[in-house]
This record gives structure tokens, C-alpha cells and sequence, in this order.
């Protein structure tokens, strides 16, 4: 029975800065936007941010695309 270490919250994906797949840190962050004034509650918005653990690089993408 293989155990299986779920203590590093990695993933693999794609860096552009290595040019190659690379472990990331992925995590996810509320982002107050506050263009808007009305809505001031609701506009957090989720932003998922991975940083790449090989080179250090981080890249946020916005996980509601209105
Ligand atoms: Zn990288």
C-alpha cells in the first residue's frame, strides 16, 4: 500500500519563465476590487495564484471570467 504525502500543496504545471513543467504552489486569494463602489460586499474575486517553486515566478488568473 503506497501512502501518498499530501503535505506539499503542489502541482505540476506549466511555467513560461522555465519553459518547461514545473512544481507550483497554488493558492487561492480573495482580491478586493474597488473600481466599483456599489457592490462593495461582492466584489472580491477570487484570484487563483500559483508560484512556480522552481524559479520563483508568480502568475495570478482570475477564476471568474464575467
Ligand atoms: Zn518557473
Amino acid at each position: 500500500m503506497a501512502t501518498t504525502d499530501n503535505s506539499i500543496d503542489g502541482r505540476t504545471e506549466h511555467c513560461d519563465s522555465c519553459g518547461t513543467d514545473t512544481i507550483h504552489q497554488v493558492s487561492v486569494q480573495l482580491v478586493t476590487e474597488s473600481t466599483k463602489k456599489e457592490n462593495s460586499q461582492f466584489s472580491r474575486e477570487p484570484y487563483r495564484v500559483t508560484e512556480c517553486q522552481q524559479c520563483g515566478s508568480r502568475e495570478s488568473m482570475r477564476m471568474n471570467n464575467a
